[in-house]
């Protein structure tokens, strides 16, 4: 077994350190507070190549894989500037069109999204659905003439105004006609400003960049060239792009509280209260050895899912446990780090406390960690299913 990164992987991971000399995380937070999108980070990355890094190279990307992706959000998180439109655009959209696209959809979407000039997002969730996605109701109608009018809504859609096209998950026949709950499934790629499409901010108390949308559709005209993969088939693909986006999510927590914890030891070393600096107090040590511990085995998990699915094996459970594993140790990571700024941990200068909303949301999103415990007691330890 090799645990060591390549020289091109460890160019990736550690990408997020040379962007951060010219956007580091004021430049993030700035932006965050605005809730305004980082387009000039964004044509940084795009222009460094790391937009289209699982997108196939004959489609204008590196034709990298999972693992690749992992190090490069780990890498950029580990600064303290993440991208939640990284995950849903570059990795849940991009690289689903790359593998399961017709080749006009790949020639059309990918070398301009790899460039930066188009962006995707990923649209699954619905307001009367919630973490029920089998359960949805938007539906791409189908006409006599191959056509489909697409109704519904969907909710929590990060930088939906803000894309030029999103990945839509519709059902083409509702889940009460079909014969297997993920059967009548369909992917579709939407413009964003297509005839019968309205949006609506959600004001979100969290300082994110990227805004979130509740989407209408109301009779969208699309097409067969709007289709991702067959008809009615779009659950195998979506269960494939679950992975990663879990996989990311991890990637995002163990960055954001090496970030924090790398703060607090700076802080901690300095400051003197009593007779020495307040970084030799063990009750400061401890959270602080715990959380690394925990970041770590967190990450390690996450590579193990990396690698499993780039070598086409089954990865659901890693990428689950690691998920969970990371949600948790960013929060305690972060948590750890706040106690030992003091009072200067909930100042805007100091931005401590700023780290801890993004690592509590992944608790809940992109799906919950109470359904990650269900997935991984029956599917991974065959318990029966729970709901
Ligand atoms: C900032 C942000 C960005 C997002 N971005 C996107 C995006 O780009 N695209 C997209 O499609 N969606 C997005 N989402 C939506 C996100 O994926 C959902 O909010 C999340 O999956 C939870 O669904 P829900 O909010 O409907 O919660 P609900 O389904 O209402 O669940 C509420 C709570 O009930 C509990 N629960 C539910 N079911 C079970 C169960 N079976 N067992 C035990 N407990 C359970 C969980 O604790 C859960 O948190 C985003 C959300 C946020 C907040």
């Amino acid at each position: 077994m090799d645990f060591s990164l390549t020289q091109e992987q460890t160019m990736i991971y550690e990408y997020g350190q040379s962007l951060s000399k010219t956007f580091d995380r004021s430049y993030w937070m700035e932006n965050a507070e605005k809730h305004r999108f980082p387009e000039e980070m964004y044509a940084q990355i795009a222009a460094d190549g790391f937009i289209g890094l699982m997108v196939p190279e004959a489609y204008g990307g590196s034709g990298l894989g999972m693992m690749d992706m992992l190090l490069f959000q780990e890498g950029i998180a580990n600064e303290g500037i993440p991208l939640l439109s990284l995950v849903v655009g570059a990795c849940m959209s991009m690289s689903v069109i790359g593998e399961y696209g017709t080749e006009e959809q790949k020639q059309t979407y990918l070398p301009a999204a790899c460039k930066g000039d188009l962006r995707f997002c990923f649209a699954i969730t619905e307001p009367d659905a919630g973490t029920n996605s089998i359960r949805i109701s938007t539906l791409g109608k189908p006409s006599a003439d191959g056509r489909f009018k697409l109704s519904g809504r969907k909710t929590y859609i990060t930088d939906a105004a803000e894309s030029d096209y999103a990945l839509v998950v519709a059902r083409t026949t509702p889940h009460t006609e079909v014969e297997r709950k993920t059967d009548g499934f369909t992917l579709f790629i939407v413009d964003t400003r297509a005839p019968g499409i309205e949006m609506h901010p959600i004001p979100v108390s969290i300082a994110l960049p990227e805004v979130q949308y509740q989407i209408f559709f109301d009779d969208v005209d699309l097409g067969p060239e709007n289709v991702v993969g067959e008809v009615g088939r779009g659950f195998d693909i979506l269960f494939q792009s679950l992975n990663p986006e879990r996989i990311l999510g991890g990637a995002v927590c163990t960055g954001i509280g090496r970030y924090a914890m790398k703060k607090a030891v700076e802080y901690a070393n300095e400051r003197v209260v009593f007779n020495a600096p307040i970084g030799a107090y063990q009750a400061l040590q401890h959270p602080l050895a715990r959380a690394k511990t925990d970041i770590e085995m967190a990450a390690l998990l996450a590579r193990k899912a990396a690698w499993l699915f780039d070598n086409d094996l089954p990865c659901g459970g890693e990428a689950n446990m690691a998920k969970l594993a990371a949600s948790e140790a960013g929060i305690k990571a972060v948590d750890a780090s706040l106690q030992c700024f003091g009072g200067n941990g909930f100042t805007k200068e100091y931005g401590i406390f700023d780290l801890y909303p993004l690592v509590r949301l992944t608790k809940t999103a992109p799906i919950n960690n109470e359904m990650i415990h269900n997935y991984i007691a029956e599917h991974v330890m065959g318990l029966p299913r729970s709901y």
